[in-house]
Formats: C-alpha cells, structure tokens, sequence
C-alpha cells in the first residue's frame, strides 16, 4: 500500500474511536481501552521494544537506547479530545471523512493527530532495528482536555522515581501559512512556554433590601464598575519577554512595513511591548497577564437588591508577573470596588524553554530537514495550556511544537467546529519525529 494512504487510515482509526475526556459528556471507559488496543494492533513494534507502565488510562513506555547513563529524552502527546457536538461540522466529527484534501474530525490537530506521528515514526524505526543513542519516553494521557491528572501523575511518579529528562517535547505550536495579519510566509510556530491559569471569584456583598428603595453602589453595579474598569485599564505589568522578541525579528522580512520596526524588537523592548498590548487581543496576551470575565451570578428575585452577587475570571499569568502578582494586582483593584477575590482553581506554574538551547535547536533543524515549504522557525509563548507544564518537574527544556502545516483558520477549528489536517502534511509529520527519535 501506498504510504501516505496507509497513514490515512491509521490516523482514520484512532479518530473514529470517540475519547472525550469530559466530566458530564465524556466517553466510557471501555473506549479508552478500545483506543489502547488499537495502538498496539497498529503499532506492534514500539510495544515489542519498549516497557509499558499505565497510570489510570495514561500510558508511559521507555526505548531502552545505547547509551542509558545519558539522560533521557521524552516526547508526548494526549488522546482524550474535547467533546464535539455535530452541529456546524462539514462532515460527523468523528467520522474522518476525507474531503478537499484533508481528514476531518475531532482530534486530527488535538492531538490525535500528533500522538499517531510520534507513534508511526518510532514504531517503523523499531522494525527497522534502530536502537535509540539514549533512552526515549513516549507518553499519552487520557485526560489532557480536562485539567491533566494524567501527566499530573507520570511527572510526579517520574520525579519521585529519580528520573529527569534533557528534554521534553509535547504538543503546541504548528507551522502556520500567515499567523498573524500581515506575516507574509510559513512559519513554523515553535513553543517554549506557556501561561499558568487561575480562576477567581469576586464577590460582591449588601445588607440586600427591597428594590423601591435602592441605595448606590449595590452589588451588580460595584461587579459593573470594576469590569468596566479592567477592561479600560492596563491592569498588569507589560514585558516584552526575549523569545517574543526573537519571533518578531525572525518574521519581520516577511511582514513589510511593520518588518522595520519589528526587525528591532529586541533593541526596543519597551516600546514595543506597549504598542503590542495596544493593538488588539492576541498581541497584548503576548506581553501581559490577561483577564476574562465568564460567568456572573447572584440575586434571588426581581425585586430584592442581592445580598451577594459574583462574576468569575480566568486569567492567564505572564511568566515575567508570575500567579502570585497578577493575583495580588487584581485583588488591589477589586478591593476598590469593594469586592471580595478569591482563588478556586489555579494550574501549576511553568518556565520558559532557551531558544538558543539544544532542544530547540534540534527541532529547527528537524524542520528544516523534513519539512518543506517553511520559511522561518519562530518560538512563541503558548496562551493555552499544555500537559507539558507538570513536566517542568523532570525538565526544564519542554518544547511545545507539532509538525503539521495548518492555516491560520484551521487554528481557530482547534476546539471548534471543522478541524481538520491535510493530507499532504501527513508523511513529513512521521519524517520530523524519525529525524527527532534519531538525533536526540
Ligand atoms: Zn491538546
């Protein structure tokens, strides 16, 4: 058979398998169990040379390598995905029609899609006899969508077990045809970071009373002000960090008129970093703690002045302000407004890869090995988060990147409607991992 059609219906397969990880919709177990045995029906040589080890549904397998003093090198992906409802999709969401060239359906870019290339490169090398220089991890947790516990648990047993890695590469960034407006070329987004999240409540108290007598400030509108206050407001520290400085330079040839000044980004980190938090959402996330209002409540009747009422934001730290200061920012400002805060949920904190390092290095030249058509690696700072994150445990180099060429609205159907992968980027995606897997 044909390559690239034997690659089709393996990636077919695990994206016809529904493994939603999610609290009230998610899929039965035995799905998940179904999804395991198809890997090792489709990948039977990784299973024959490496050790198997299963937390709770997550699985964790080590290539024992030539050279086991050296410290190992880990390369994960996740096969829950996010529940898809088939309305507004082109084709089921789990029926991976082909269709314009490519496969449609849940989990073809998140993260199916990656977890396959990784597993088809190792396990042809495996029947090919290539023993690895060093020891490799491959990893796949089953609940990456809902809060990670799978990698969560691996991290912690790895780190109690004395095993660190060099290296860690996991899901992230693509290589995009025109990121952003005006980035005129392919690049390939390379992610050396992520934002950690924490979610708050503010809250609004009152003695409540009867609505024909109104007082001022009541809760609602104390909640009212301090929105509208924060989202007028630069409520947090704004830094232009050096790896996003660095992918401005990298694209400025491609981008024009606006290339001459980001071609001097990291001379004119001040200003740029302010007239980023100016020009729209996407860029002022790359420089500054941001937050969303999601949810608000309160009230009991239609005329009875709340006692207490709430809205909650999720908000996403830089790493230059860090969890503990964007809190303590926002807290100053509800306290203005007379408002309660307080935390109930937060994600772990993690660092910033080096892109001058050796990881990202090997993942340039990989690219630049098997993947054609790209003009630029760049590193970025991922706004979503990542099971990488509860790796900066065992590693503090964690690259976030898969090797697939998207557009920049195949992005936007990651957790949405359509997602969808070409079919043409299917070989050199198996091609990076094998040139990654031989040259760790
Ligand atoms: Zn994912």
């Amino acid at each position: 058979m044909d390559r690239q059609q034997k690659y089709i219906e393996n990636l077919q397969k695990m994206i016809r398998i529904e493994t939603v990880s999610d609290a009230k919709c998610g899929s039965p177990k035995e799905n998940f169990d179904r999804f395991h045995e198809l890997l090792w029906e489709m990948f039977p040589h990784i299973k024959g040379v490496c050790k198997l080890k299963e937390f709770n549904g997550s699985l964790l397998l080590r290539w024992k390598g030539s050279d086991s003093s050296q410290l190992p090198v880990l390369f994960m992906n996740h096969h829950d995905v996010v529940p898809a409802a088939p309305e507004g999709w082109k084709y089921p969401p789990f029926s991976a029609e082909i269709d314009e060239g490519r496969i449609w359906g849940r989990g073809t870019l998140d993260d199916k899609g990656g977890l396959w290339a990784m597993f088809q490169a190792a396990d042809e090398l495996a029947e090919a006899g290539f023993v690895p220089s060093r020891d490799l991890y491959l990893e796949t947790a089953c609940n990456e969508e809902t809060m990670g516990a799978g990698a969560d648990e691996i991290s912690s047993w790895l780190r109690d077990n004395g095993i660190r890695f060099e290296m860690v590469f996991d899901e992230g960034g693509d290589i995009v045809r025109e990121p952003m407006a005006g980035a005129r070329g392919t690049f390939a987004m390379i992610g050396v970071g992520e934002k950690s999240v924490a979610n708050l409540r503010f809250i609004a108290r009152s003695e409540g009373g009867h609505a024909s007598t109104p007082g001022k400030n009541t809760p609602l509108v104390r909640l009212g002000k301090f929105m509208a206050y924060v989202d007028s407001h630069q409520v947090f520290d704004i830094r232009l960090a050096p790896a996003v400085a660095e992918m401005l330079v990298r694209m400025a040839p491609y981008m024009g008129k606006t290339g001459k000044l980001t071609e001097k980004a990291d001379k004119l980190k001040g200003p740029v970093g302010i007239l980023l938090s100016k020009l729209g959402p996407t860029t002022r996330s790359m420089v500054s703690t941001t937050i969303a209002f999601t949810q608000i409540g309160g009230g009991t009747a239609v005329n009875v002045i709340p006692r207490e009422a709430w809205v909650v934001g999720d908000m996403r730290c830089s790493h230059h302000q860090g969890m503990e200061d964007s809190i303590k920012a926002i807290t100053k400002v509800a306290e203005k407004f007379g408002l309660e805060t307080e935390v109930f949920e937060s994600s772990v904190e993690s660092g910033m890869a080096d892109y001058t390092g050796k990881a990202f290095k090997l993942v340039e030249e990989a690219v630049a090995a098997t993947i054609p058509g790209v003009d630029a690696c760049c590193p970025y700072l991922m706004t979503g988060g990542s099971d990488s994150r509860y790796f900066a445990r065992v590693c503090d180099q964690c690259i976030r990147f898969l090797p697939f060429t998207i557009d920049a609205e195949q992005m936007d159907t990651i957790h949405g409607i359509n997602e969808s992968v070409d079919l043409s980027t299917l070989v050199p995606a198996v091609e990076y991992y094998k040139y990654m897997m031989q040259h760790v």
